[in-house]
């Protein structure tokens, strides 16, 4: 059994949700589960409708609402007919109208709960979540669908609510047999409730995570999460054209990643299926052959020195500097208690003996954090910086890892403000200014990752390691 979710770009209109199909019809022997996103942009819409609500502006809420419902019965309409769209219309029209009065509910308070918040944007899942189950089924796809709210249980820490136990047995109540009888179940993602039966959110861009807990419960054979980019790249391919598709990645080097601003998906919501270490294909629905990266707890070695270059701009130094630092214990712990009560990251830290540097992104303003910080020390701010960050398993323990590295930006005449190698031993660091980033990864990525043979069929061969792909057999099934 496997787990296919289809994130908001795979079914944002009909055209996606057809490709959807296609992709599900082709993996109908492996026993699917989907789970699927609202489609693109509606989570957004929401979002903005209950603010209005909540601000006074109910004709404006309103007014998106309609758009909203209209979006809906349209897609609806070019995917399905007869019985199958008018049950799918009323469905729509009491959805919306559902939706409706919880609208004019946060208008007449004039408040918006948390509570209230995950009501109005599970609306997204719920309605694309009927769609696509019905488009599935007129398209000879044995599709159920099933409400996520009666599987997934959670804590009622909403709009970020975390999964309960009890969830798992839900699953091999309700979605198990479902699977076992050769149905293919077709669940919205995101959403869950609390064991009252009490709408939540697992937090935004939480499909993923619904992925994950869903293969978890069912001990999937492997996770494929279907988006509109060919999984991972050795870099970004907007700076360096010969940048190539990572075909297996750890998910520790992919949680480095993304930390330093490669944007796939967040690692931290595949932790469920990590644990039980069930393979994630991060797949393209707009190129479904394409093999995609697969990430696992522990990826095969690459035969790069590194997995994945990353830079991330907008970066901004804070150096902190304090003779009294020379004696005072206390001193580390006072600035990142300031950055703590500022809700401001640390992306990056070097200490010396009298003073701290902290790399935080620049898009917020930090005024009240800097006052603060003139109390501890002479504080300087430096803008306009870039991280490099290049990942990889293979440089633990390295000798001359780091020589090679620093050789390349020495190559491009850059000065290197600030090295850090993570204590995950996993990747190395350093802070360059922003105008550099674009020579600089150019010359790392042409050092470390060289150009791949062509094939004789032209295709790029692949790193040394096999993954296997959607069309290999399947062991047995365990029920
Ligand atoms: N629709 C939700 C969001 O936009 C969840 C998701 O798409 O992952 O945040
Ligand atoms: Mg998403």
């Amino acid at each position: 059994m496997i787990v296919m979710k289809f994130g908001g770009t795979s079914v944002e209109d009909a055209k996606a949700i057809n490709r959807l199909a296609e992709i599900v019809k082709g993996r109908r022997d492996r026993k699917p589960v989907v789970v699927v996103s609202a489609m693109a942009k509606v989570t957004d819409a929401l979002v903005a409708m209950s603010n209005a609500a909540a601000n006074g502006a109910l004709p404006e809420a309103l007014k998106q609402l309609r758009q909203l419902r209209q979006r809906h019965l349209t897609v609806l309409g070019d995917l399905v007919s007869g019985k199958r769209e008018a049950e799918g219309r009323a469905e729509i029209q009491q959805q919306f109208e559902n939706l409706q009065d919880v609208l004019r509910g946060i208008a007449s308070l004039g408040e918006l709960s948390p509570r209230t918040t995950d009501n109005v944007l599970s609306y997204g899942e719920v309605l694309s979540s009927r769609i696509i189950a019905a488009a599935l089924a007129s398209r000879g796809i044995n599709a159920v669908h099933v409400d996520s709210r009666k599987v997934i249980v959670t804590d009622n820490n909403f709009t970020r609510a975390v999964p309960q136990e009890e969830t798992t047995d839900r699953f091999r109540e309700v979605v198990r047999p479902l699977v076992n009888a050769d149905k293919v179940p077709v669940m919205g993602g995101f959403i869950a409730s609390t064991p009252e039966g009490i709408t939540t959110t697992l937090g935004r861009g939480g499909s993923d995570f619904s992925a994950a807990i869903v293969g978890a419960a069912l001990g999937a054979k492997r996770i494929e999460i279907w988006t509109d980019v060919s999984g991972m790249m050795t870099t970004d391919p907007r700076l360096v054209p010969d940048a190539q598709r990572i075909d297996a990645i750890s998910f520790d080097e992919a949680s480095e990643l993304a930390y330093f601003g490669a944007k796939v998906l967040h690692p931290a919501t595949l932790i469920p299926a990590v644990e039980k270490n069930i393979p994630v294909y991060v797949l393209n629905s707009r190129e479904p052959s394409n093999k995609g990266t697969c990430i696992r707890s522990q990826a095969p070695k690459s035969r790069n020195m590194f997995r994945a270059i990353a830079a991330k701009k907008g970066a901004r130094v804070i150096n902190i500097r304090s003779p009294r630092m020379l004696m005072a214990h206390g001193f580390l712990r006072a600035i990142f208690e300031a950055f703590d009560r500022h809700g401001v990251t640390a992306d990056l830290v070097s200490t010396s003996e009298v003073s701290v540097s902290v790399i935080t992104d620049s898009s917020r303003d930090i005024s009240a954090l800097l006052e603060e910080l003139r109390k501890l020390g002479k504080v300087e701010v430096e803008t306009g910086k870039a991280i490099i960050c290049l990942v990889g398993e293979n440089v633990r323990g390295r000798v001359g890892m780091a020589a090679s590295v620093f050789s390349v930006a020495a190559g491009c005449q850059v000065s290197l403000h600030m090295i850090s190698q993570g204590a995950s031993e996993i990747n190395i660091s350093f802070v360059i200014e922003e105008r550099d980033v674009p020579e600089v990864v150019r010359a790392l990525h042409a050092r470390f990752f060289p150009a791949k043979p062509e094939s004789k069929s032209g295709v790029r061969e692949t790193d040394v390691v096999a993954i296997p792909q959607p069309t290999d057999v399947e062991a047995v099934e365990v029920a």
